[in-house]
């Protein structure tokens, strides 16, 4: 499927699952190789990244765990802003090694406020490990050690990414048309 509709909107491909799954076992080869004789935990943000994470994971040939937390700041196709409350922490990160997962990051604002939250608790070590960057909107100093893919302004759904909830469930990566 070249395009889809989502409600009033019409997406079309510009990232497809052959490319997202060669950029996804890059990333997952440098954790392997940077985390040698550690065992990470895996903090997935939902509910964006689950299909990023599971294939992260899976790629993964360390010891290690997976926890999933929540923390929204986005409704429909412009950033409110709008900080929410982390929940669903239930690992005791404190001394370990962190690798924060998540689908997107825009502003950065989400990701700043959730790593502030994180060393709180001091893990041994805390780093990003994004599938999306659109480095040019992002508004804060933020060390991502880990991308898949650099992106322009544009809105996207799919592999995991929704369009006012929908959207979730295709393999390939969509652009607003
Ligand atoms: P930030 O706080 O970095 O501006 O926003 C991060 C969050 O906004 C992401 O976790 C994601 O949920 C949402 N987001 C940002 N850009 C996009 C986009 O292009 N498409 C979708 N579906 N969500 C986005």
């Amino acid at each position: 499927m070249d395009t889809i509709q989502i409600n009033d909107k019409r997406f079309k491909v510009s990232i497809t699952e052959d490319r997202i799954l060669r950029e996804v076992k890059r990333v997952a080869d440098q954790i392997n190789r940077d985390y040698e004789g550690q065992e990470p935990v895996f903090l997935a943000v939902l509910n964006g990244s689950f299909i990023f994470a599971s294939d992260l994971l899976r790629a993964i040939s360390l010891p290690c765990e997976i926890s999933f937390v929540k923390l929204a700041s986005y409704q429909g196709v412009s950033t409110t802003g709008k900080i929410r409350e982390l929940i669903g922490l239930n690992v005791d990160i404190t001394g370990r090694p962190v690798i924060v997962v998540e689908d997107i990051v825009d502003t950065g604002l989400t990701m700043a406020h959730l790593l502030e939250t994180l060393r709180a608790q001091r893990p041994g070590s805390l780093e990003v490990c994004t599938l999306l960057m659109k480095p040019d909107k992002l508004e804060v100093a933020l060390d991502v050690k880990y991308c898949c893919l650099q992106i322009p302004n544009d809105f996207i759904v799919g592999y995991g990414l929704d369009y006012d909830g929908k959207g979730r469930n295709t393999r390939d990566i969509y652009t607003l048309a």
